[in-house]
């Protein structure tokens, strides 16, 4: 479990490097915007479960180790984001 965690973190702060922010839940909580529109994290809605950029929220507690983006799926089949939370582009 820890090694998945300094994983994770890792992915996600390379991922800032690159221009990715959170997720529009916390950046609109504190009135701002991301470098690009379109890269933020996800809550995957019907589950309890988050990208590797979105923070932590209530009912989304599972991370899982995918970034967000259309068409990516994780293990269970859930897709990841859209255009609109689309990290991977
Ligand atoms: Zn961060």
């Amino acid at each position: 479990m820890q090694h998945y965690a300094t994983t994770f973190l890792f992915i996600h702060e390379v991922s800032h490097i690159f221009g990715c922010a959170h997720d529009l839940h916390q950046l609109r909580g504190r009135g701002k915007t991301p470098p690009y529109p379109w890269g933020v994290g996800s809550f995957l809605e019907g589950t309890n479960k988050r990208t590797l950029m979105a923070y932590r929220r209530e009912g989304f507690e599972r991370k899982i180790g995918y970034l967000s983006g259309p068409g990516v799926r994780d293990q269970a089949g859930d897709e990841t984001g859209g255009e609109e939370e689309n990290n991977v582009r």
